[in-house]
């Protein structure tokens, strides 16, 4: 039966979907009209929708098909923003152009190629008149390229009462971007540093809050790391750092605060982290008063199971359509998976079209100038997704 949805894959229609799609700007913070397109468009196809508004004007959408037996439940997800348009396009971000395989636009790899593929995916099963045990059903959540709230929303909804979830992120799960068996959380450390104010020619009157708060980022590397199996080490960055006047005066100064992101392995937690921070300060033995805190964004860590279900699906299938074994990692990183896996506890798979290995000259990578897909991979796209959800469901 599955056989008669995958004769039904219509390649034509996902590339005008893609299109279409490129020319709605759904940047950040904007991505009402676009999710309006969405909504209509997974109408036309028959399937009933949901919109549940996280933000002002910001919607998730969801859609479901529910099979005639009872079984496993199946989410496809994509998120509906895009990075802001930054500085240097040679073209209209959103006006989709072919070069070649390739078509550039904004969101065009990141991720619009992908929801272009779950469309031809649902048509393709509801053409086929096939029903799949369980239930098949859709997401589109707004704000991932920003503090994930789509995400967290859904996590509160039945949407999220499914056995996998597919993400459609331009993952070819191949050596450029091998798919993710887990991927790292993240806090934001935001560390205030409290001295004591003196006449900057009498240094020996006060406390320097900024050489306090510099001797603490100076020994960052001496803060514990848990090692785990498979992802050893995770890593911190500074990422800012003030102190000090305002406006020029001869004065110790009283206070800095600076914020370092670190990257969690699963084991450390946002407590563990703050431990370890409170631990390398009392090492110091700084005469400042310090207080740890953290601040949002943050991301749980997440590892799943080599054999789970979702994982078992997708693996024969990239090799009957790819005709190559699949590369999996550890990754350091975060997407939305950080929530739906790391908090909700849903295996999550990343398998999307994308551009592939190229030549990193050539730039247009995600969150780059001149984005771009090469096209080619979204028939192969299309044709896993329809197996994956075969395979998953159905058995
Ligand atoms: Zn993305």
């Amino acid at each position: 039966m599955i056989d008669d949805a995958m004769k039904r894959i219509d390649d034509a229609y996902t590339l005008r979907k893609l299109e279409e799609m490129v020319k709605i700007n759904s940047v950040v913070g904007k991505e009402g009209e676009f999710a309006e397109y969405i909504k209509t468009e997974l109408e036309s196809l028959g399937l009933k929708t949901e919109t549940q508004m996280v933000k002002p004007g910001r919607p998730n959408v969801y859609a479901s098909l529910k099979g005639d037996k009872p079984g496993k439940r199946l989410n496809y997800n994509g998120h509906l923003d895009t990075i802001p348009v930054v500085e240097g396009w040679e073209t209209d971000p959103f006006k989709p152009v072919h070069r070649g395989n390739d078509l550039v636009g904004l969101g065009s790899c990141d991720m619009k190629a992908g929801f272009a593929s779950i469309l031809t995916m649902l048509k393709a099963v509801q053409d086929s008149g096939h029903k799949l045990k369980g239930e098949l059903s859709f997401s589109a959540v707004i704000d991932e390229e920003a503090m994930g709230e789509g995400a967290k929303a859904m996590l509160k909804t039945d949407f999220a009462k499914v056995n996998a979830i597919v993400l459609a992120e331009p993952y070819p799960c191949d050596e450029s971007k091998p798919m993710p068996l887990g991927i790292t959380g993240k806090i934001l450390y935001d560390v205030h540093v409290h001295g004591k104010a003196a006449h900057g020619f009498r240094p020996q009157h006060g406390i320097n809050a900024v050489e306090d708060a510099a001797k603490i980022v100076a020994n960052l590397d001496k803060l514990t790391f848990l090692d785990h199996p498979d992802f050893h080490k995770g890593n911190y960055s500074t990422l800012k750092f003030e102190g000090g006047y305002l406006i020029y005066s001869v004065v110790v100064p009283a206070s800095a605060r600076f914020e370092v992101n670190r990257l969690l392995v699963p084991g450390e937690t946002p407590e563990t982290a703050i431990a370890d921070m409170e631990h390398l300060v009392a090492s110091l033995n700084l005469k400042s008063s310090v207080e740890v805190k953290i601040k949002p964004p943050k991301y749980e860590a997440y590892v799943m199971a080599k054999d789970d279900p979702i994982i078992k699906a997708f693996d024969p299938v990239y090799r009957e359509v790819v005709g190559k074994a699949p590369v999996y990692q550890y990754a350091y990183g975060i997407t939305d998976a950080n929530t739906f896996a790391g908090v909700g506890k849903i295996p999550c798979l990343h398998l999307g079209p994308t551009r592939g290995i190229s030549d990193p000259k050539k730039g247009g990578g995600t969150h780059e100038k001149n984005e771009y897909v090469d096209v080619t991979w979204l028939p192969k796209v299309s044709r896993m997704y329809v197996k994956i959800a075969d395979s998953f469901l159905n058995n």
